[in-house]
């Protein structure tokens, strides 16, 4: 018999799927879900491993274990003393029968009566009478004697209140049956690299029939999320190639001026980082260029001397920070070094300032700033990601600067490009551009991604910086810790306390430092000036925060995992990281990087959550072994492991959920099938459609 099945296209509204109301869609929206695209894409977290499937005289203590049987007599009923529901039921197989206990569910025995066959699935308890089954996961069997939640590898998703997990998996379940899911890459090239089609990998990472099989799946997806990358680079490269630059012309007396300026000696590693951004800016190719370099490590000079040049040619630079704080700060630095020669602006959301040389600096509008840099009346303009997004026209970019950000400007850099940002002598120029970053991302991944990118390294710290001294603190220690950091402070150095890591404008993060910073400054550090800074401070409050504890009217500085990447606060010797163990090595890495910069001695402290494990502890070490971004990323991220939570936001790809950025034969694996894709007349179209979907849309595809 042929069925006929009609087969929904992942554009189509999750709405349409039988059992998703209107309250549905407004729960499930909340989770990202609007199409069934968006639903199939939805992966688990986690499986409960159900697959071992017992009769009732089997099951033994200890064991997770999956038993069908029939109910035999169900009742619930109030506990007195602990005012909680008690749902106590016998099931029965062939074998015998088996006592099952729920807590608090008094809607179960709306659901479940006796009679029922039904499947159960945990962990098997015992107790006097013998063994027996304690709030158990349950279904009852369905006519064709499918169980979806209680037998096999349990898909587990991440959810919100009001949405079950059961009903979320049912609903990605039904969804996976009617989506439409289109192979997009050839099919001798997946047999070649022995990969799953798509439709089958979807399938299986919610439904993995085994671990093979969902190892299979992963395999499948990742390679599929690092086509993607190399996709989108290509694509933007293939623009980027046809495009013009204007002309920077090196000044060497200025630069000169610049650098004698200062009250350091530029590293070797500054000098050749400069020379090779000059260099590029001297070409009618537009710069592409990532410059790395660990926190501290000086990289801010050097972009300092490339808006120089840049601005003394006539053009404008934008430079992007990832907060405003940041952006701030940066402010400030420019207008140290250049601020007698050029107009610099602050363009964030909440606070404008402008510096004109001999004026010096003095608050503006948006409106204002928004002027100068259309009449190219402002040559260095300094803002957050929101300055991308204002209606700027700029009179002519000639340099466009990202520090710090996710993804290394792809984004950024996409919308420069689309908004073709000026046109010079009826041509369209695009501006040049540099980012700038911490993260130790590969340089197999670097150059594939970017296609033509260029790599700046600066591998050496200023001369005269210490290695941080590095500890982990057990909590019998903390007495110690805290008279050590005192005795610090009373010599005029000052500290960062980092709360653990908790998204840092949530409640919970805020409430965690409020309480940190009170308990503090009524014990350890009674007497001593504390601040506090959290992600529920508006913009202005949070500088404020940081300029009093910059200028040193705070010793000590209570701070949610907000504390600024790239923050520049000379004085600060101590970095103390409560819950050490939930962050990423290469993050801690950055956060240490932060004391200690004017070349004194500077400590770190790890302190690890209470309940930390072994593994927990060993990653730690290697904090205090290693002083290398790079091979603190590696460790990472070969024992954290696929799977985990979180880490890859840390590193600026987020969008990669199943790859792994250190994978390198995979990388090179997509990036060839990336090009022999976009090369292929047929498989080209439908890559870029599978790429517009995947991002969203169209428009935010290169053209
Ligand atoms: P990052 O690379 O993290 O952005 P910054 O540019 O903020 O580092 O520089 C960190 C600190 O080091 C700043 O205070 C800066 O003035 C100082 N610095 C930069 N270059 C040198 C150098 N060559 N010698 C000494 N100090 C330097
Ligand atoms: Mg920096």
């Amino acid at each position: 018999m042929i069925q006929y099945t009609i087969m929904l296209s992942l554009d189509t509204p999750i709405s349409v799927i039988s059992g998703v109301g209107e309250a549905m869609v407004d729960k499930l929206a909340k989770l990202g879900i609007k199409t069934i695209g968006q639903a199939v894409y939805y992966y688990p977290f986690r499986y409960d491993d159900f697959t071992h499937r017992t009769t009732i005289n089997r099951v033994v203590a200890g064991e997770t274990v999956n038993v069908v049987g029939t109910i035999d007599v169900i009742n619930t009923r109030r506990s007195p003393r602990q005012h909680m529901y008690v749902t106590e039921a016998i099931i029965t197989d062939d074998t015998g029968k088996l006592r099952v206990t729920w807590f608090n569910q008094p809607f179960l025995s709306r659901n479940l009566q006796t009679g029922d066959y039904i499947s159960l699935a945990g962990k098997v308890s015992q107790d006097l009478l013998g063994p027996l089954m304690i709030s158990p996961q349950y279904e009852k069997v369905d006519r064709r004697g499918i169980t979806q939640h209680t037998s096999g590898l349990v898909p587990v998703y991440s959810t919100i209140s009001g949405l079950t997990t059961k009903q979320l998996r049912a609903i990605i379940g039904r969804t996976l049956n009617l989506a439409k899911i289109d192979e997009w890459l050839p099919s001798e090239l997946l047999k070649k690299r022995g990969l799953l089609s798509l439709r089958e990998a979807l399938i299986n990472i919610h439904r993995p029939p085994s671990w093979t099989s969902l190892e299979a799946a992963r395999h499948r997806l990742a390679f599929d999320e690092l086509v993607i990358l190399q996709l989108r680079g290509q694509l933007i490269r293939e623009r980027w190639q046809t495009s013009q630059a204007p002309i920077i012309r090196f000044n060497e007396a200025l630069t000169k001026e610049i650098v004698n300026s200062w009250s350091f000696q530029l590293t070797d590693d500054q000098r050749r980082c400069s020379w090779q951004i000059l260099q590029d800016l001297e070409q009618n190719q537009p710069m592409l260029r990532l410059l790395q370099g660990d926190v501290g490590s000086g990289k801010t000079a050097v972009a300092i001397l490339a808006m120089a040049n840049v601005a003394d040619s006539g053009y404008q630079t934008a430079l992007i920070a990832p907060s405003e704080v940041l952006a701030y700060q940066h402010f400030q630095t420019v207008v140290a070094s250049l601020g007698e020669f050029f107009v610099i602006g602050l363009l964030t959301r909440t606070q404008q300032f402008l510096s004109k040389p001999k004026e010096g600096i003095k608050k503006t509008t948006k409106k204002q700033l928004v002027r100068l840099l259309s009449l190219g009346q402002c040559q260095v303009v300094i803002g957050t990601q929101a300055l991308l997004q204002e209606p700027v026209d700029f009179y002519k970019l000639g340099l466009l600067i990202v520090d710090e950000q996710h993804r290394f400007g792809v984004e950024q850099r996409q919308l420069l490009l689309n908004k073709k940002l000026f046109a010079e002598n009826g041509q369209n120029l695009v501006a040049h551009f540099l980012a700038m970053t911490a993260t130790p991302i590969p340089r197999s991944l670097a150059l594939s991604l970017y296609g033509d990118l260029n790599l700046s390294v600066i591998r050496t710290m200023p001369a005269g910086r210490l290695p941080v001294i590095t500890k982990i603190v057990e909590d019998k220690d903390r007495a110690k810790m805290y008279k050590f950091i005192r005795q610090l402070l009373d010599k005029g150095e000052q500290a960062f306390i980092v709360c653990p890591l908790v998204d840092p404008s949530d409640k919970l993060a805020v409430k965690a430092a409020t309480d940190e910073f009170n308990y503090l400054v009524n014990g350890e550090l009674k007497g001593y000036k504390v601040g506090l800074l959290h992600g529920r401070l508006s913009g202005a409050n949070k500088q404020k925060v940081m300029a009093d504890f910059a200028a040193g009217r705070y010793q000590v500085l209570v701070a949610t995992a907000v504390v600024e990447l790239g923050l520049d606060i000379p004085q600060a010797t101590v970095m103390v990281i409560e819950g050490a163990d939930r962050f990423g090595l290469a993050q801690l890495h950055q956060y240490r990087g932060r004391v200690g910069r004017r070349g004194q001695q500077a400590y770190c402290f790890l302190l690890p959550s209470p309940a930390s494990g072994e593994l927990a502890k060993r990653r730690l070490k290697a904090v205090v072994k290693y002083n290398n971004g790079q091979e603190l990323a590696r460790l990472d991220l070969k024992w954290r492991g696929p799977g985990e939570l979180y880490g890859y936001e840390q590193t600026g790809f987020s969008e990669l959920r199943l790859a792994n950025i250190f994978d390198q034969d995979l990388i090179s694996a997509a990036h060839e099938i990336a090009l022999e894709v976009l090369h292929h007349p047929n498989w080209r179209y439908r890559a870029i459609t599978n790429l517009a979907w995947q991002l969203g849309g169209l428009d935010v595809l290169p053209q």
